[in-house]
C-alpha cells in the first residue's frame, strides 16, 4: 500500500495505477462500515485509493471537528486488510493551501431541508470536498454508504449536474449485531448512552412494519428520555414527498447526550 500526503504523490501514485480506479473517501476512525465499502471497491475496480481527510469546511462552529477522533495508523492497518493500493492523507494545508475556498460547490435545495437544516453549510463542504477529491483522484468509479443517505443522493445529483464521467455506487449500511448503525462517532458514546442510542435503529425498524410509520417511530423515540429526537420523516427513495404506496425512505437523526447521530432503512409501503 502506497501512503501519500501530498498532491505530487498523489499524482504520481495516480498516474502509475492500472485499470479502473475506485475512490472511497473517509474521514479516518474507520470501521467495518468504511471496510465494507473497501472491499467492494476491491472485488469491482482494479485500483483502491482511499482517502482519509477531516474536512474542517463541513463542520460549523462548535461541531465535534477538533475531537473528531484520529486513528491514522490502525486507519492504516484496515485499509491495508482490505487491499487498499493508495492511501492519501492530505493535511488541510495540502486540501486547502489558499484557507477556505471562497469558490464553493451549491448544493441547491435538496440541502435545505434533511441533515441540511439541522446543519446549514455542511452539504456546501461536503460537496466541495468530494469535489476536490474527484478532481485530485480521477477515480472511475467511487463508492459511499447509505447511512449518509442525503449525502449520497447529493453527490449522485452532483456528479450528474456537473457531467463528472465518474459512475458512483451506494453500499448497505452495516450495523452492529443489535442493530446499531456503525459510525466513528458511536465511539463518544458512554455505555448507557451507547444502550439508548439503539432507539434509532429501533424506532425504524418498527416505523417500517407499522401503518402509520412516522408516528410508530416517533412514538418509539418517546421511550427513550435520554435521547433527543431531531427528525423522523418518510420520503420517496429520491427524498421527494412521501408516497401513497411502493418502495420508500425512512430517515431519523438523534442527540445521545452530545452526540448526534442519523440512521435511515427502506421500507416498501403496502
Ligand atoms: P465518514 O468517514 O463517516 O465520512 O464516512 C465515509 C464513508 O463511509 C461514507 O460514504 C459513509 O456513508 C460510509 N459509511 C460510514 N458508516 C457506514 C456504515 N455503517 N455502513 C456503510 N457505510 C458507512
Amino acid at each position: 500500500m502506497n501512503v501519500v500526503e501530498t498532491r505530487e504523490q498523489l499524482a504520481a501514485a495516480r498516474a502509475a495505477a492500472r485499470g479502473t480506479v475506485a475512490v472511497v473517501m473517509t474521514m479516518g476512525a474507520l470501521h467495518e462500515g468504511h471496510a465494507a465499502l473497501l472491499r467492494t471497491a476491491r472485488a469491482e475496480a482494479d485500483t483502491v485509493l482511499l482517502t482519509i481527510f477531516v474536512n474542517p469546511l463541513q463542520f460549523a462552529p462548535g461541531e465535534d471537528f477538533d475531537r473528531y477522533p484520529r486513528t491514522l495508523e490502525a486507519d492504516l492497518a484496515l485499509a491495508r486488510e482490505a487491499g487498499v493500493d493508495i492511501a492519501f492523507t492530505p493535511t488541510p494545508q495540502v486540501m486547502y493551501p489558499q484557507g477556505p475556498p471562497a469558490v464553493r460547490v451549491d448544493p441547491g435545495p435538496a440541502a435545505d431541508q434533511l441533515e441540511g437544516a439541522s446543519r446549514p453549510g455542511f452539504f456546501h463542504g461536503v460537496l466541495t470536498v468530494v469535489n476536490k477529491l474527484f478532481q485530485l483522484t480521477r477515480p472511475d468509479v467511487a463508492y459511499f454508504g447509505e447511512k449518509d443517505y442525503q449525502q449520497l443522493g447529493m453527490i449522485r445529483a452532483m456528479v450528474r449536474d456537473f457531467d463528472l464521467p465518474i459512475d458512483v455506487r451506494g453500499v448497505p449500511t452495516v450495523r452492529e449485531p443489535d442493530g446499531l448503525a456503525l459510525s466513528s462517532r458511536n465511539r463518544y458514546l458512554a455505555p448507557a448512552e451507547r444502550q439508548a442510542a439503539l432507539v434509532l435503529s429501533r424506532a425504524l425498524r418498527k416505523a417500517a412494519q407499522a401503518p402509520e410509520p412516522v408516528a410508530a417511530g416517533v412514538a418509539e423515540f418517546a421511550t427513550e428520555p435520554q435521547v433527543k429526537l431531531d427528525y423522523f420523516v418518510l420520503t420517496d427513495p429520491m427524498l421527494g414527498p412521501a408516497p401513497a404506496h411502493g418502495p420508500a425512505r425512512l430517515l431519523t437523526a438523534a442527540w445521545v447526550g452530545g452526540t448526534r447521530l442519523i440512521d435511515n432503512i427502506e421500507v416498501q409501503l403496502p
